[in-house]
């Protein structure tokens, strides 16, 4: 077990957390408002904000005030305190973001993943490149408090990846992994830590019944529904893109067939375009594969279909029709099933679409969702983009850390 500097074992300690939590969504409070907010004596707070100080955690500067007399001092996180990492893992890149204490970050550095999306080649960029920007920001190791991970696929709270179909990642205890080359806490996440990054980045979403649907090199969803976000009894909740929806259609990263995944992911429609392609069909993509010694990535192909699609190119409508159609379907079943009153579309392949999914699925809303007269759904994009999803991972982190 590593040593988490913000000790979660002794009763005491407690009240640490409560006060770095409320230092958190309030950024600087005076010391009577702490007492108020956290619901603690004077003399608890001085106590607990003093040892906090010495720790490095939090520091003090005069505030001001518009009336005569003592300024009141203001206690807010110290940034330099500590660090962490969110790190990304795609099938196209990983990214890696350098946190301050106070969520900032301070560096970051995107690495192409290229073909080989092996575990051992994900440990050995990150064990190069975490070090690597540790020194080029000349911070020390010892005040990293966590690196957080997330990726596509069914991730235990412990940290153990059963699937992951878009990276191919089968039963991979990546927690343990990482944790043998790091000297400091690891936590891994799934797709949750987008929805998390949203409510983090949007303060303005405060809906407690949200239906989040991402579809991008993978297809899943996450539920937050009267305020929790549902996990299921095996931890592989959210797995739409694991619905069959056409026995014997091909083969997907799961090892089932016609899975929703194989037919919409942004792999699976890149590989459907050159294979039309190859066989004389979607010839506006001819820039896109031909004398290219290497397929371009899934993100390059799909571009270019966003802007055929807005050239009314009929090979790139044809296909968007497809997609759209087999994704609202599956939007209106969880519709159904959950009754949100928010749904949000992530990914890059719903920004690409959002206009024909968010149409399709109101159309599809009034013919098979039930009382949909009754329902008062906002369907809005995700306002998340590549940095916040490494910003929700800390965000998780610190929340880990300080929940009371
Ligand atoms: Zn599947």
């Amino acid at each position: 077990m590593k040593k988490v500097p913000i000790d979660s074992k002794l009763a005491g300690q407690r009240n640490e957390r409560l006060i770095l939590s409320m230092l958190r969504r309030y950024d600087k409070l005076s010391q009577s408002q702490l007492c108020r907010l956290a619901g603690i004596g004077s003399s608890t707070a001085s106590t607990i904000v003093a040892r906090l100080r010495e720790k490095g955690f939090v520091i003090e500067t005069p505030g001001t005030s518009a009336d005569r007399g003592p300024k009141p001092t203001l206690i807010e996180l110290n940034p330099g305190c500590c660090y962490l990492f969110g790190v990304e893992i795609n099938p196209s890149y990983l990214f890696i973001g350098l946190f301050n204490f106070t969520e900032k970050m301070i560096d970051k550095i995107h690495i192409s993943l290229g073909p080989d999306h092996s575990v051992q080649h994900v440990l050995d960029l990150l064990s190069v490149n975490i070090p690597g920007l540790l020194s080029r920001t000349q911070i020390d190791p010892q005040k990293v408090l966590g690196i957080g991970v997330t990726l596509s696929g069914s991730v235990s709270s412990q940290g153990w990846v059963s699937l992951s179909s878009p990276l191919g990642w089968k039963n991979i205890p990546l927690k343990e992994n990482l944790e043998s080359f790091f000297d400091f806490p690891v936590f891994v996440y799934n797709n949750r830590v987008r929805l998390l990054a949203e409510f983090a980045l949007n303060p303005e979403l405060k809906s407690r019944n949200v239906l989040y649907l991402n579809v991008a090199n993978g297809v899943g969803s996450t539920v937050y529904l009267n305020g929790v976000l549902i996990s299921g009894a095996s931890e592989r909740y959210g797995e739409i893109g694991h619905i069959v929806v056409e026995a014997g259609g091909p083969v997907c990263g799961c090892g089932n067939k016609g899975c929703l995944e194989a037919f919409i992911s942004g792999p699976a429609l890149a590989s459907q375009i050159h294979k039309d392609f190859m066989a004389g069909g979607a010839d506006c993509f001819a820039n896109a594969f031909k004398e290219k010694s290497t397929l371009p990535l899934p993100e390059e192909v799909l571009s270019q279909w966003s802007m055929f699609i807005k050239q009314k190119n009929t090979y790139a409508m044809a296909l968007c029709d497809f997609v759209v159609n087999h994704f609202s379907k599956i939007a209106a079943m969880l519709i159904n099933c959950y009754d949100p009153d928010t749904v949000i579309l992530a990914g890059y392949i719903s920004e690409q679409l959002y206009d024909s999914f968010e149409q399709n699925i109101r159309d599809r809303m009034k013919k098979e969702v039930y009382d949909s007269s009754l329902r008062n759904i906002e369907i809005r994009p995700a306002g998340a983009g590549k940095d916040a999803l490494v910003k929700g991972i800390v965000n998780a982190i610190l929340q880990e850390l300080t929940d009371v």
